[in-house]
């Protein structure tokens, strides 16, 4: 089975030792966040404990200051994204948190205090914690991968493509978790959209596997942590050869 574009597949015995710091990790961030009395976990967090269930994310540097973010966004490689972090803050672009495709450091800094002013301005109350430095990801086709804990069925995970597809036609599959590789892909290929995946026009079909690897790491990553209530992986951008995940949010119970 291919993997991920980030991680090989590194055969048994790693997979072992990386499943053991793996949990350590995951549990280590929920159990910080309940003692702080947060529910909803950072970018920051819900990405970490993406990448301990191999699900690929963007790499990202959470800045506190200009400079910081300017070295950071040298050291990721041009073009960026910057995001605001905050507990107070779960929809980011809504207050102008999110600034995309930043050039150089001079656009970096700008962005910068532009965020911050707009956090300022639109969730005045807000506490910052940082400003998230991440690498940008080219365009593609965007999907979705959600996961809720129905109070009938417990953890269920959610599959669809991005944008109007989810928001406006609610197309969508779900399939209670823990999901085998054939309910992932069925999730996948399920979908009315799915023709946009497959190849349409000119546009090469997506790698299918590595969306179905991510909805099966996300199904045991649930199935691990029944405390988490929520989650969304969105978007997922799926590329000709691999997926990587974007923005991740997990909300506790
Ligand atoms: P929100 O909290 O509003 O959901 P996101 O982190 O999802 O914020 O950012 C909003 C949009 O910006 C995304 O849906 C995506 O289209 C784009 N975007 C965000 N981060 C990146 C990135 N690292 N690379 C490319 N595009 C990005
Ligand atoms: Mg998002």
């Amino acid at each position: 089975m291919k993997h991920n574009n980030i991680r090989p597949d590194n055969g048994l015995t790693q997979n072992k030792s990386v499943e053991a710091t793996t949990l350590n990790s995951t549990s280590q961030i929920i159990s910080q966040a309940y003692r702080e009395g947060r529910k909803a976990l950072l970018e920051t967090e819900a990405k970490a404990i993406c990448l301990d269930y191999q699900i690929p994310v963007t790499s990202f540097k959470l800045s506190k200051n200009e400079k910081e973010a300017a070295q950071f966004s040298e050291e990721i490689g041009f073009p960026v994204v910057l995001k605001v972090v905050s507990p107070d803050i779960i929809h980011k672009s809504d207050v102008g948190g999110v600034i995309v495709n930043l050039k150089n450091t001079t656009e970096v800094r700008n962005a910068f205090r532009t965020i911050l002013e707009n956090a300022k301005k639109f969730a005045a109350a807000a506490e910052i914690t940082g400003i998230l430095v991440q690498e940008m990801a080219p365009q593609s086709i965007e999907v979705i991968v959600g996961a809720v804990k129905d109070p009938q069925f417990g953890q269920t995970l959610m599959f669809g493509l991005g944008g109007i597809f989810v928001e406006l036609l609610k197309d969508v599959t779900f399939r209670v978790a823990p999901i085998t590789r054939e309910d992932a892909h069925e999730m996948v290929t399920k979908v009315k959209a799915f023709p946009l995946l497959d190849g349409y026009r000119n546009t090469p079909p997506a790698d299918l596997d590595a969306i179905i690897n991510t909805l099966l790491n996300t199904s045991k990553l649930i199935m691990d942590y029944p405390e988490i209530k929520e989650l969304d992986l969105n978007p997922l951008m799926a590329y000709e050869k691999g997926a990587i995940i974007v923005d991740a949010r997990i909300i506790l119970e």
